[in-house]
């Protein structure tokens, strides 16, 4: 681009998008709390907004949880919007254009801990997706004889812990630093790292008592304005691109869409097109909902009715015929163009989604695209070879096509976060087919791993 500013006039930036993802139980759902709990706290500016699916905290709102270390005058983009749902399976569910949702992401592991299997997988999708992280280093108040500093810096408070403190938690982060390094990133504290592009920034922080997060905050801030905002200029006057977090059925509404919208703006009444299990569903909104704040649940005013929503957020679209829409899926506002090129759009990004089948092998159901390519990937990866690989639950038809396959090894279904159809349990009972089913990734490859050694123990 020949102009220094490449944005145009209708273009506007929006919020970056930003996902948590780590081990289970290294506190992500802590952070996401602690993040939103600070910001309501802080009261006055704009506090937060709760959006479906999503938490926006503005600009003002940063900067004041993050003290000196985000003057507002310097930055232009609007804040941050966090994804609710922390863990790498909604990370590789959420996908936009081909690539990852997410713009951003915080990678959280527990000092005490370190890599876990899930962190190494959430790494492992990072790598592949190319999004930019930084390390969350978790729950470093359990550092024995450590001494709770507020309000300040991290990097001040650590100068503030005593000397057995100090070094036990040092040691930590430099396991952690060099666990990264095995993996292929170089990182180092924070405030040494000059450039984000190149090295991995790690945060000391502690979920429970607040401290780190003001750092936290900063370092996402100034790294999306520094090196993601050509990224985040949306035409507002465009049609809206969104991402199906969620199909979820509504009473008063019935199946509903939940989606972050991450380019362009959507209206009710406006015509979209869903990818669904079977075809792009061509529909109308019929109505564009926020969760209404401290509203009874269980009743249709749990929702506020809007006319119009602008990325980056996360709305609930109520419309006809969205049975069949999948999780992951795109959602493109028609707008002037001629449908039936929007329709292409949505099959050309679908299939987009790869995944290698040949003439031998195990069958793969997975209830989301996204999940659907990180098993294969998985898969691929520990040389298991796929005769077929879908979204959906586990129906008849895949019992008789993995019954199909040559290896006794081969004749399995592995389902990830499905069910099985009553009529498919029938088939299954009847022995000849074997069904591995978890909800989590690694653990379900290994399961099918075990089965395969153990299969080959008894033939020898
Ligand atoms: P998730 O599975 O990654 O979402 O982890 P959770 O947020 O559910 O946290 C797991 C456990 O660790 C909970 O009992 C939390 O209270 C605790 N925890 C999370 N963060 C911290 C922290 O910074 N310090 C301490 N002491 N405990 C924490």
């Amino acid at each position: 681009m020949s102009d220094t500013d490449s944005t145009s006039q209708s273009d506007t930036l929006r919020t970056p998008i930003v996902a948590v993802l780590g081990h289970v139980d290294h506190g992500k759902t802590s952070l996401l709390d602690k993040i939103r709990g600070s910001a309501v706290s802080e009261g006055e500016a704009g506090a937060i907004t709760q959006h479906i699916g999503a938490t926006a905290v503005p600009l003002d709102t940063v900067s004041q949880m993050a003290g000196s270390l985000v003057k507002p005058e310097d930055f232009d983009l609007p804040g941050l919007l966090f994804i609710d749902t922390p863990g790498h399976h909604s990370f590789s569910t959420l996908r936009s254009r081909g690539g990852a949702l997410a713009d951003i992401a915080i990678l959280v592991v527990d000092v005490n801990d370190g890599f876990q299997p899930q962190t190494e997988e959430a790494i492992d999708i990072l790598k592949r997706t190319g999004t930019p992280f930084i390390v969350a280093a978790n729950k470093v108040d359990t550092t024995p004889g450590w001494n709770p500093q507020q309000g300040e810096p991290i990097q001040k408070s650590l100068e503030k812990q005593s000397k057995r403190a100090k070094s036990k938690l040092d040691e930590s982060l430099y396991q952690l630093i060099g666990e990264l390094s095995d993996k292929g990133f170089s990182s180092d504290f924070y405030w040494r790292v000059q450039n984000f592009q190149k090295n991995i920034g790690v945060v000391p922080v502690s979920a429970l008592t607040g401290e780190g997060i003001p750092d936290l905050l900063g370092v996402l801030m100034g790294l999306s304005q520094r090196y993601m905002k050509d990224e985040m200029a949306i035409d507002v006057a465009g049609p809206g691109y969104g991402t199906v977090l969620e199909v979820k059925e509504e009473r008063g509404f019935g199946a509903t869409l939940d989606v972050v919208l991450y380019d362009g703006t959507i209206h009710a009444g406006d015509t979209i097109v869903v990818g669904g299990a079977n075809e792009p569903i061509v529909t109308e909104v019929r109505a564009l909902l926020q969760p209404r704040p401290n509203a009874e649940i269980r009743t249709e005013k749990r929702f506020d009715k809007v006319d119009e929503v602008r990325a980056a957020a996360g709305v609930k679209i109520a419309a006809p015929d969205l049975e069949d829409a999948m999780a992951g899926a795109p959602v493109r506002v028609v707008g002037d163009r001629d449908v039936d090129e929007v329709i292409r759009e949505v099959e050309a990004e679908l299939a987009d989604i790869e995944v290698t089948t040949e003439e031998e092998g195990v069958v793969v159901k997975a209830d989301t695209l996204g999940s659907l390519e990180a098993m294969a990937n998985a898969l691929q990866e520990a040389e298991v070879p796929i005769l077929r690989a879908e979204v959906g639950d586990i129906a008849p038809r895949d019992v008789a096509v993995a019954s199909t396959a040559r290896e006794p090894e081969h004749k399995v279904i592995l389902g990830f976060n499905v069910d099985v159809l009553s009529n498919a349990q029938d088939e299954l009972d009847k022995g000849e087919v074997k069904l591995f089913d978890d909800d989590v990734i690694y653990q379900l490859v290994e399961e099918y791993e075990e089965f395969v050694d153990e299969m080959k123990r008894a033939q020898q």
